[in-house]
């Protein structure tokens, strides 16, 4: 490509709501262009990068014997209700009408409409195994787009479902298609960890997200150091301690607290570690509210308690008035011990090893100090409700658990016979029975790949693509084209040999000042750029520089072609 007759818009400000750097320089290089909250256009420049990512991704589907196929955007409300997630989606599914009043949604994802395809194109078990991909538009009405291509309202994604007849060739399938998202990943030149994923409300048995590795991570994923234990901090089981709970050595006392309602605030008045102290959080269950009690050092996992048979998958904090109403007593003064008895107590594995500890005391302005379970507080059921922290104990019992920031370029489940029930996808078997089929699916974020790459590859000059990714391969920037006739038919003729060799090269034949030429393809990431100059030209020599490396060196034509393979 010549970039005379390319549109590369590279701009040096850093717009104010880019807030993350994959973000910053997607603008900056001029890869996309905001349209609307969460819809952006891929200018020639990002849309190369996506296609890069995108080729990667079929050629792996391809080798792991996925088929393609494409299915549309617009999918009819009719459908949606045969699974009942016409009104469940909530409101991330965007629903639109056409002229004759019927309802449709832009396609958040695809099992209604693959289901549907399944159901009147497969009807014996010979068919299958069978898995079908497509790569496609996908749009969800995010609550709050951001970070750009990131997290968008309008994304493109690839997504496969695979049907099955046995658990056996389920699980299969779902084995290779866990191998290609790893040699995907690993082919694009990126740092992630396959860690196991809650299953969320469509159960289901095995799910695995891909996790890009990144301080910029909207996820937290927890692994050990002594296997290979890994898994999304949602998942992550806190073990109960060891140790048993010591006994009770102190009196129950209560203490004024007149204005200490938080965990710090108490723990810091009272002097004792917040880790000493029992947070107690009223929430909405189905029936009336319900206590959960953690240490005071430990965070709820929301997942987890979405799960209590008492709470709804979503539940809310109590508001004010129903704390008040139920027990008397203002938030930031309850507790486990004296608790009326018409509220569950579910206590944490934790925080149930406590002994005298310190809690809210259900009267206003007081805690209680030297508060043992049984004695003084009721525990209804103990149970695992907190996120894993650094350093707790690998579930698996081999190991420690770290935390790192992830983003989530993958998804794999076993969907199990969820939607094929739901939409009677039936085949029969050899003995000629109907049977309701099994499902996969497989997702993958091509266009949240592009910023996730960008995320872990960069630096301050600009993107750091790794090969696979890159625009271009090389970069060929011409000092003074038009000054000097033979320099330019000399950057012509490498460009020629480069092109003719199958390397995607770029010629910088724009005429800028060197400065501006090299600052745009170092911000736009190439990752081999060669000054074609008079005095390179005198000596024989191409001045070289990898993206990766600090200094430029001076290399043959030869030298230059075996440098790039
Ligand atoms: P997230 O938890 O990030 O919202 P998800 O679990 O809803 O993602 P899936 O339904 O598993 O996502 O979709 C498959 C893949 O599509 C994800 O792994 C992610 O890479 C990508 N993806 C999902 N939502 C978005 C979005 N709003 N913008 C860009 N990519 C997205
Ligand atoms: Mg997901």
């Amino acid at each position: 490509m010549r970039l005379s007759q390319f549109h590369l818009a590279t701009v040096k400000e850093v717009p104010a709501d880019a807030e993350i750097a994959s973000h910053q320089l997607m603008l900056r290089a001029g890869m996309i262009r905001r349209l609307a909250s969460g819809l952006y256009t891929w200018s020639p420049l990002g849309l190369r990068v996506l296609r890069k990512v995108e080729s990667v991704v079929r050629e792996e589907m391809d080798r792991a014997g996925a088929i393609e196929m494409l299915m549309p955007t617009i999918q009819p409300r009719e459908l949606w209700e045969e699974t009942g997630r016409w009104a469940k989606f909530g409101p991330q599914l965007l629903k639109i009408k056409d002229r004759k009043e019927q309802e449709f949604c832009y396609a958040p994802t695809a099992e209604e409409v693959i289901t549907d395809y399944a159901r009147n194109e497969l009807n014996s078990y010979k068919q299958l195994p069978v898995n079908f991909y497509q790569i496609q538009t996908k749009f969800r009405d995010e609550i709050r787009p951001r970070f750009g291509v990131m997290r968008a309202r309008e994304f493109l994604m690839k997504d496969a479902y695979s049907f099955h007849l046995t658990a056996d060739s389920l699980a299969a399938t779902y084995q290779a298609m866990y191998d290609a998202y790893s040699r995907i990943f690993t082919r694009l030149g990126l740092r992630f960890r396959a860690v196991q994923a809650d299953t969320g409300a469509i159960g289901g048995n095995a799910s695995h997200e891909f996790q890009v590795l990144a301080d910029s991570g909207e996820d937290a994923i927890a692994f050990s150091d002594g296997s290979d234990y890994a898994a999304n901090i949602e998942k992550a089981e806190a073990l109960a301690p060891d140790a048993a709970r010591p006994a009770p050595g102190a009196e129950l006392r209560r203490v004024d607290t007149p204005s200490q309602k938080t965990i710090e605030e108490v723990s810091a008045f009272l002097k004792v570690s917040p880790a000493q102290c029992v947070k107690t959080l009223l929430v909405k269950g189905r029936d009336g509210l319900v206590a959960l009690c953690l240490r005071g050092d430990h965070e709820l996992n929301e997942i987890k308690a979405g799960k209590l048979a008492e709470l709804p998958d979503e539940f809310a904090l109590a508001s004010e008035e129903d704390i008040l109403a139920a027990t008397g007593t203002r938030p930031g003064f309850i507790g486990p011990a004296g608790l009326p008895g018409a509220i569950p107590v579910i206590v944490d594995r934790s925080a149930a090893m406590l002994a005298d500890f310190v809690c809210g005391g259900n009267q206003d302005g007081t805690h209680h100090t030297g508060a043992n379970w049984e004695r003084d507080a009721r525990i209804t059921r103990i149970e695992d409700l907190r996120q894993v922290v650094e350093g707790d104990p690998s579930p698996d019992g081999h190991g420690t658990l770290h935390l790192a920031r992830g983003i989530e370029v993958g998804h794999v489940f076993q969907l199990g016979s969820r939607y094929a029930e739901a939409l009677e996808a039936t085949v029969l078997d050899d003995q000629g029975k109907a049977q309701v089929m099994l499902m996969g699916c497989y997702g993958i974020g091509i266009s949240r790949i592009v910023a996730a790459a960008i995320e872990q590859c960069h630096d301050d000059a600009g993107i750091v693509w790794p090969e696979s990714m890159a625009p271009w391969r090389i970069a060929v920037c011409v000092i003074n084209p038009k000054g000097n006739p033979e320099i330019a038919a000399a950057a012509e003729s490498l460009y020629s040999e480069l092109a003719s060799r199958g390397i995607e090269t770029v010629l910088d034949d724009r005429g800028l000042r060197p400065g501006a030429m090299f600052a745009d393809m170092e911000l736009i990431g190439v990752p081999h750029r060669v000054v074609v100059s008079e005095r390179g030209l005198a000596a024989g020599t191409l001045e070289y520089r990898a993206r990766n490396e600090a200094e430029s060196r001076a290399v043959t034509r030869d030298e230059l072609l075996g440098l790039l393979g």
